[in-house]
């Protein structure tokens, strides 16, 4: 690994052992849409989707953390849930206006998107965007990638989270649940912080790890993906039988380790995946439940976090 990486201490909240940030990514995903095309407009049902997980966040009284594309705050765009996502307390933040990859070679691109994303959650949202997620997570992160890097600080950015370093397949993905210990916080010698996803995302693992059927994955994708689940939907046909029951005791397993081990656990999922492989919500009430049962577990968002993290 290059030497563009200088460790940082987290150093959580007096009483706290370990602490836990949950953050979504509020994507159309590519890998959900028959054009294969990732976007911000999200489709009613995810809209309704988000408030459920607030909701379901705030029966244990805590707030969650979303990542939205600019791209789906445009004029022409509905963001009234956004703006109640807002009031009601749970924290918000950019993902770039189209999903374009932070690691880009079009400097001018990266900077555009952030920029006009940062207008458009001023403009629509009267909000300031001060944490980025990176569209995809990259090995390695921005490591190589200065200019990148400075176009990010450039927009008023101090934190980024997007380096990914999990390739797991169904036969090993629980040797990850270590993975917190090994994606710790650091800074870029330019300055900016990374704060890597910690954990396995829900897309790696139930449309990659758990995906039994590639050819029903690709027929769904191809002739209903972005559309509303048929009424009676109970679990993707493309993934094993018992994935969510997996992906919950994997979930409890590596928040058995950051207990263990007192650290800091920074969780990627996506509205829209849970919304296909989780439709009861079973996920977050079971780790939120967990968290509630040991009164030294913090559980916040990415905002929360970075605040724990000594300045670079
Ligand atoms: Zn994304």
């Amino acid at each position: 690994m290059s030497d563009d990486r200088t460790p940082l201490e987290v150093t959580l909240p007096e009483g706290a052992r370990c602490a836990i940030a949950i953050t979504y990514d509020t994507d159309m995903a590519g890998g959900y849409a028959p054009d294969g095309i990732c976007h911000g407009r999200t489709m009613p049902a995810i809209k309704e989707r988000m408030l459920m997980l607030c909701g379901s966040a705030e029966s244990f009284c805590r707030r969650i953390h979303f990542f939205q594309i600019g791209n789906g705050l445009e004029p022409t765009e509905d963001v009234g849930y956004l703006q109640e996502v807002l009031e009601r307390g749970h924290d918000l933040d950019q993902h770039t206006w189209s999903h374009v990859p932070l690691v880009t070679d079009d400097l001018e691109l990266l900077d555009f998107e952030l920029r006009r994303t940062n207008e458009l959650f001023a403009e629509r949202l009267g909000h300031v965007s001060t944490v980025l997620r990176g569209p995809g997570g990259y090995a390695g992160g921005l490591q190589g990638k200065p200019e990148n890097q400075r176009a990010i600080l450039d927009n008023g950015f101090r934190w980024v989270s997007c380096e990914y370093n999990f390739r797991a397949s169904s036969d090993d993905y629980m040797a990850t649940v270590a993975g917190p210990a090994e994606n710790q916080p650091y800074a870029y010698d330019s300055g900016l912080i990374e704060v890597p996803i910690m954990s396995l995302t829900d897309r790696n693992f139930f449309d990659a790890i758990m995906c039994n059927d590639q050819e029903a994955y690709r027929e769904w994708r191809v002739a209903r993906g972005h559309d509303p689940v048929p009424e009676g939907w109970r679990k993707a046909p493309w993934t094993r039988e018992d994935a969510l029951k997996r992906w919950i005791e994997y979930h409890l397993a590596v928040a058995e380790e950051v207990y263990e081990q007192r650290l800091l656990w920074v969780i990627c999922w996506h509205p829209h995946s849970h919304y296909l492989h989780d439709p009861e919500n079973r996920m977050l009430p079971a780790l939120l439940t967990w968290a509630a049962e040991r009164p030294d577990v913090i559980v916040g968002t990415l905002r929360d976090a970075v605040e724990w993290i000594e300045p670079a």
